[in-house]
């Protein structure tokens, strides 16, 4: 029986809430609050009828803490489940606290303005100590951990796909099927063809802001840092075939070289077409991926802002994406003594998807975990004091959910690996 907000009403927070609506027993109340209260009005309506769960609606502007404290009062709600963006973790971090309600969310924080003066400070005496330079890092919201700790409060961080259940993966694979992990390659394939020359998967601004950044991993205690796409490498994944990916720097890779510091190396593979490639690059490099404003026609534009206006919304990817996903954990260790290699990987298809939620892979594969992590918190099942990520959690209901909720996983004990 669980009460809760979704802030956010985009491609992955329809997809959760479809799902908590198919989970009615567990989720009895639900309010969903975004900044555009239609498309919170819109799901509202197209969900009448088809479930025992009560929905209400809000309009929330989630950069500003007032106004989420003021929801939350009048909601009082069990959890929040954080859908919008990465820019709005903190906020909403805040006020769960000032109102003592659980918090999950599917990415980690990271500053809308990165050429705020404050915020550069701190963030490069990070890049010169920590190694790595993305504009994300889980620093910011581990420094939460006393305050939930003290409050008696749970916050569940980084409940999608990867990061998500790409680290239940590993702490599944740790209670189950090794002695010793020595390395952890983790796969991201999207074999989903949409037709367009050019779109992203999940908001623009973020996905172009992850993928153009540098790559990094983590090998023997720290960061080995790489050029952006420096690193290629094809893999044949099941169910999708071949495909060429490339080494990218990944929240997960942090939250797992902290909780698991005896694996010896952790990197994160992604792949990519030539043609998104190439438009990113030539974006790039005309300056339309820039996050600082530049001045038009007497106003200031955020470039990749604009772009995003112009760029297919993702959640509309849906009806004219085929073909599958390909995630998962390539893992190498050993058990009773002897070398193992094993795939934990899960297959999606875009079309299944869509027909089940109205969205595609991307959105049905992050929407899907984020429900079973809030369902896991609001059980009981994993609802300790503090700030978590997904691998500091027992795995098994988690893992169980996954297969009975629509993202079934396989282990291959006899993959290919990576070189
Ligand atoms: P969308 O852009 O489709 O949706 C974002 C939603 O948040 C929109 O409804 C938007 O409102 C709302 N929003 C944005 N700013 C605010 C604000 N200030 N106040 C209130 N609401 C706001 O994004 P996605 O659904 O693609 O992605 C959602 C999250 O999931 C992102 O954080 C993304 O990084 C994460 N993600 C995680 C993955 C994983 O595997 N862990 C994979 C893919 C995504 P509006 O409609 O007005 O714009």
């Amino acid at each position: 029986m669980a009460r809760v907000l979704v802030i956010g009403c985009g491609g992955v927070a329809s997809v959760a809430i479809r799902k908590c609506c198919q989970v009615d027993d567990v989720f009895t109340e639900l309010c969903i609050a975004s900044r555009t209260k239609e498309k919170c009005d819109a799901l509202k309506k197209a969900l009448e009828g088809k479930t025992k769960t009560n929905i209400t609606t809000a309009k929330v502007d989630a950069d500003k803490v007032e106004e989420v404290i003021a929801l939350i009062k009048s909601y009082k709600p069990d959890l929040v489940m954080n859908i919008a963006l990465p820019y709005q973790d903190l906020v909403i971090m805040d006020a769960c606290l000032a109102c003592g309600v659980n918090y999950m969310d599917t990415a980690n924080y990271e500053p809308e303005d990165t050429d705020d003066p404050a915020w550069r400070k701190i963030y490069e005496k990070r890049c010169k100590e920590a190694g790595f330079s993305a504009y994300f890092d889980y620093s910011w919201q581990w420094a939460y951990r006393e305050k939930f700790e003290k409050a008696g409060l749970t916050a569940l961080l980084g409940c999608g796909f990867d990061p998500g259940v790409t680290q239940a993966y590993c702490a599944y694979a740790k209670k189950h099927e090794f002695d010793e992990i020595d390395n952890i390659d983790i796969l991201d394939c999207n074999g989903g063809d949409h037709g367009y020359a050019f779109a992203t998967n999940f908001n623009p601004e973020i996905n172009l802001r992850e993928v153009s950044a540098n790559g990094s991993y983590w090998e023997d205690g720290h960061w080995v840092e790489t050029k952006p796409m420096e690193i290629k490498r094809v893999y044949d994944f099941p169910e999708v075939g071949q495909k060429d990916m490339y080494l990218l720097h990944h929240e997960e890779i942090e939250a797992l070289g902290r909780n698991f510091p005896e694996i010896k190396r952790i990197r994160f593979f992604m792949t990519f077409g030539q043609s998104y490639l190439t438009h990113m690059k030539c974006l790039e490099n005309v300056g339309m991926l820039r996050t600082d404003p530049v001045m038009f026609e007497g106003r200031e534009i955020v470039p990749i802002k604009f772009l995003k206006a112009l760029l297919p919304d993702p959640a509309s990817l849906g009806p004219r994406t085929v073909g599958k996903t390909n995630i998962g954990c390539i893992f190498k260790g050993i058990k009773d003594g002897k070398e193992k290699t094993i795939y934990i990987y899960n297959v999606c298809d875009h079309q299944a998807s869509y027909k089940e939620t109205g969205a595609q892979a991307i959105s049905y594969t992050t929407g899907v975990p984020a429900m079973i992590g809030t369902a896991m918190v609001a059980s009981g099942l994993w609802n300790k004091p503090g700030v978590f990520n997904v691998e500091e959690f027992d795995p098994d209901p988690y893992m169980e959910a996954l297969n009975k909720y629509g993202l079934p996983w396989v282990v291959d004990e006899n993959p290919k690996t990576v070189e």
